[in-house]
C-alpha cells in the first residue's frame, strides 16, 4: 500500500490549497472525494457551452490580497461584480440596499430622506437588537424588511427571522451611495474559463481518488497517510455520538431555454413568502455568455437530513453548543485535522476558507 504524507478527505477548496501548497514543499497527497467530480461546491458543469454552477452560485470575493494573489496566480479572474435584483411580488429593487433601493420604495431621491425614514421605522426596536428580525428593522427600517427581508430569510433559513441570529443580516451592505455591488470587498470576480481550472491546478500534484468515501472503509484510510485532513462534516466524523449538527441544504431545478438573455441578471431573489424557490440563476451571466441558449436554476432550501448535501451551517446556540462538544474530541486527536465550511462548521466565504487553509498549513508544515 502507498503510503502519503497526507490523506485529504475531500476535494474541495480547503483541501485544494493544502494539497498545493504539500505539492510545492515537496510532499505527497491523497485526496478521496465522495463525488464524481472534485472541485466541492465550487464545480462547474458545462452545458451549452455555459458553465453552471452546479452546487449554486459562487462569487469570488476577498479583500485579503493574499488569497486574492494566490488564486490570481492560478487563473485570471473576470470583472464580474455581483449586482442581483430582488423580486417581490413582480417590483424589481436593487440590492444590496442601497440608495437605489431606497429610491424606487420610497419614491425619494436623496440620502437624508432615506435615513429619515429609516430611522422613523426602527424606533419601535428598543436597544440592541436580539434577533434577526430586530437587526434588519433597525438596520434598514420596516419597509425593506417587510418586502425584501422576512420571506426570503425566512425560506432561505426555514425559521422565522425572530429565531435567527442578528449576524446573518449583517453579511449584507446597507449604503446611502447609489451603488449596487453586492460586496463591499476590494477584489472580486470569476475565473476566466471557470472554477474548474482553478480547481485543477490546486491539485494538480495529488493522487485523486472520486467516488471515494473514507468513512466506509476509515481503517485503511487512516493507514495511508501521516496526517487526515478531513473537511467533511465532523459530526459525521464521529459518527453523530452527541447527535447531528443542523445545516440547510438547497435544491436546484435546472433548465436549457431557447433564449439567449432570460432574466438579465445571474441572480434574481424571490423575496416573497409564497414564490417556493429562493432565487434565480443564469448562469451566462457570470462570464458574459454570449450562447444562443441559456441555463437557469431556480434554488429551493430545504431541512438537511442525513444523505442529502449539508450547506449551510446552522450556526445557532444550540448548535453551537453541540459543534463545541465535537470540537473537543477533535483536540484529542494527534493524526487528524478538521478542516473547511464542514469540518469547522462555519457559514464561510471562499476566500475564508483559503484563509483557513493557509492558517492551517503555517501550524501544519514544520
Ligand atoms: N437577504 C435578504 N434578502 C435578500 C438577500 C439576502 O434578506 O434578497 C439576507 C438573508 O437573511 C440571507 C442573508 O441576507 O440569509 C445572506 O444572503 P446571501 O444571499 O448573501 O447568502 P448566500 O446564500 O449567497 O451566502
Amino acid at each position: 500500500m502507498k503510503r502519503y504524507d497526507y490523506v485529504l478527505v475531500g476535494a474541495g477548496l480547503y483541501s485544494g490549497v493544502i494539497a498545493y501548497l504539500a505539492g510545492k514543499a515537496g510532499k505527497s497527497c491523497l485526496v478521496l472525494e465522495k463525488r464524481p467530480h472534485i472541485g466541492g461546491n465550487v464545480y462547474c458543469e458545462e452545458v451549452e457551452g455555459i458553465h453552471v454552477h452546479k452546487y449554486g452560485a459562487h462569487i469570488f470575493h476577498t479583500s485579503n490580497k493574499k488569497v486574492w494573489e494566490f488564486v490570481n496566480s492560478l487563473v485570471e479572474f473576470n470583472r464580474y461584480t455581483n449586482s442581483p435584483v430582488a423580486n417581490y411580488k413582480g417590483e424589481i429593487y436593487n440590492l444590496p440596499f442601497n440608495m437605489n433601493t431606497f429610491s424606487k420604495m420610497w419614491g425619494i431621491r436623496t440620502p437624508k430622506e432615506a435615513e429619515e425614514i429609516i430611522a422613523r421605522q426602527r424606533t419601535e426596536i428598543e436597544g440592541e437588537p436580539k434577533n434577526l428580525e430586530e437587526q434588519a428593522i433597525s438596520l434598514v427600517g420596516k419597509d425593506i424588511y417587510e418586502k425584501l427581508i422576512k420571506g426570503y430569510t425566512e425560506k432561505q433559513w426555514g425559521r422565522d427571522c425572530k429565531d435567527l441570529p442578528s449576524f446573518i443580516i449583517k453579511r449584507l451592505p446597507v449604503r446611502y451611495t447609489y451603488d449596487n455591488n453586492y460586496f463591499n470587498d476590494l477584489y472580486q470576480g470569476i475565473p476566466i474559463g471557470g472554477y474548474n481550472v482553478l480547481v485543477e491546478k490546486l491539485f494538480e500534484g495529488a493522487d485523486i481518488m472520486t467516488e471515494t468515501d473514507f468513512l466506509k472503509d476509515r481503517d485503511t484510510y487512516m493507514k495511508m497517510g501521516d496526517k487526515v485532513i478531513f473537511t467533511g462534516p465532523i459530526d459525521a466524523y464521529y459518527e453523530y455520538c452527541f447527535g447531528k449538527l443542523e445545516y440547510r441544504t438547497v435544491h436546484f431545478e435546472t433548465e436549457v431555454l431557447d433564449e439567449d438573455n432570460h432574466q438579465g441578471v445571474a441572480v434574481m431573489n424571490y423575496t416573497d413568502r409564497e414564490t417556493p424557490y429562493t432565487r434565480v440563476i443564469e448562469h451566462k451571466h457570470f462570464e458574459f455568455g454570449k450562447q444562443p441558449k441559456t441555463v437557469i436554476s431556480k434554488e429551493f432550501s430545504v431541512d438537511w437530513e442525513e444523505g442529502m448535501e449539508p450547506y449551510y451551517p446552522v450556526n445557532d446556540a444550540k448548535n453551537q453548543e453541540l459543534y463545541q462538544k465535537y470540537v473537543q474530541k477533535a483536540q484529542t486527536e494527534e493524526k487528524v485535522i478538521f478542516g473547511g465550511r464542514l469540518g469547522e462548521y462555519k457559514y464561510y466565504d471562499m476566500d475564508k476558507v483559503i484563509e483557513s487553509a493557509f492558517g492551517m498549513w503555517d501550524r501544519i508544515k514544520a
